[in-house]
């Protein structure tokens, strides 16, 4: 056998990996690992993304769905579960991540199912019972911080970093009776407001609250979908359920606006089911309790339209003392009303959207 010398053999390498490898990169779509989820094209996949323990708490295992499309497209982020106690988006992303199959998908769907998974075990509203913080206050999360952020850490790495677009799927938590409606999240620059706002529509709830105040910094992003945004992605954030309820129509109504998403970004067939025109509201108030604690009453229900200077809830303590009076402070909508007694200081009693 004849040897050739070493130039020839790199180019004669060249030549054949140019010919047999590097095509197969350019003309199929790309392997993505979750966690410890690995897939290639035309593969479903699920299994956990590893958060290590930190010293007053356990390792968290938070489960996931890699569905890699056997078709080019965008990488799509479906996240639920970031409040434990939200169960419709949990209850419809196993769904999803049943119905969806990679051969009718053009592109990836990343599906975190519960990424607050402290919360979701342990049931509790808001907060993560490691640390007490709110999950959805900590993004980008720290890699060697509390429970919570260093969850939020490796969603950040695993989940928002690999996507094009990211839906986060909440509802009423346990104590808030909460009326359909979604956070469209306005940053100033105007292409990529232009495709979160499609988002917005397509997903297609009765109510779309227009943020513009939300933090800029991305060391300190705190929510899911606005350190999505920050780093130039669209996404927005949703709210179907209530009460910690689990009821079939607002499972539908999470699988309706997620499959509306995918079909607006052209990642399956059809157009988007659109039910209805939603509404804006532009200006809305959180009131919040001013006592450090006592029993909360409220006097109206999601949904409601309430007029300027309405009593809509009341704080009082223990022994039936009035300790504060909640006051519509304009005509407009109840978008949510906490529905259970307990009440501490700096938590919301309700939010009322301005028409
Ligand atoms: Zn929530």
């Amino acid at each position: 056998m004849k040897s050739y010398p070493a130039q020839y053999r790199r180019y004669i390498l060249f030549t054949l990996l140019s010919l047999f490898v590097f095509p197969c990169y350019l003309i199929s779509q790309s392997n993505l690992t979750v966690g410890e989820v690995s897939t290639a094209p035309g593969e479903k996949k699920s299994g956990y993304i590893i958060v290590p323990g930190g010293d007053d708490d356990g390792p968290v295992k938070v489960p996931v769905t890699v569905i890699n499309g056997k078709k080019e497209g965008p990488t799509l982020a479906l996240v639920a579960g970031v409040h434990g106690y939200e169960y419709p988006p949990v209850l419809a992303m196993t769904k999803l991540s049943m119905e969806l199959n990679p051969s009718d998908i053009s592109g990836k769907v990343i599906i975190v199912h519960v990424a607050n998974i402290p919360s979701f075990l342990r049931r509790t509203v808001y907060y993560n019972p490691y640390d007490w913080q709110n999950f959805n206050r900590v993004f980008p999360g720290k890699i060697d911080g509390t429970s919570s952020e260093r969850i939020a850490w490796q969603i950040t790495k695993e989940v928002i970093d690999k996507c094009d677009y990211l839906i986060d799927n909440h509802c009423g938590d346990g104590n808030e009776d909460l009326m359909r409606y979604l956070y469209f999240t306005e940053t100033g620059n105007p292409e990529l407001d232009k495709k979160t706002k499609d988002l917005a529509v397509n997903f297609n709830l009765q109510v779309i609250v227009h943020e513009t105040g939300r933090t800029k910094d991305l060391q300190n992003s705190m929510y899911v979908s606005n350190t999505a945004l920050l780093r130039g992605k669209p996404a927005i954030s949703t709210e179907v359920g209530k009460l910690g309820q689990t009821d079939e129509s607002d499972v539908n109504e999470v699988l309706r606006g997620n499959y509306n998403i995918m079909k607006h970004l052209k990642m399956i067939e059809g157009e988007p089911d659109i039910l209805f025109e939603s509404v804006w509201v532009e200006e809305y108030q959180i009131i919040r309790s001013e006592h450090q604690e006592g029993l909360y009453f409220p006097l109206v229900s999601r949904a409601d339209h309430v007029q300027k200077g309405q009593l809509v809830g009341y704080l009082t303590d223990y022994f039936g003392n009035r300790l504060q009076d909640v006051i519509s402070p304009y005509d407009g909508i109840v978008l949510y009303i906490i529905a259970t007694p307990p009440m501490t200081e700096g938590e919301p009693m309700v939010m009322i959207g301005r028409f």
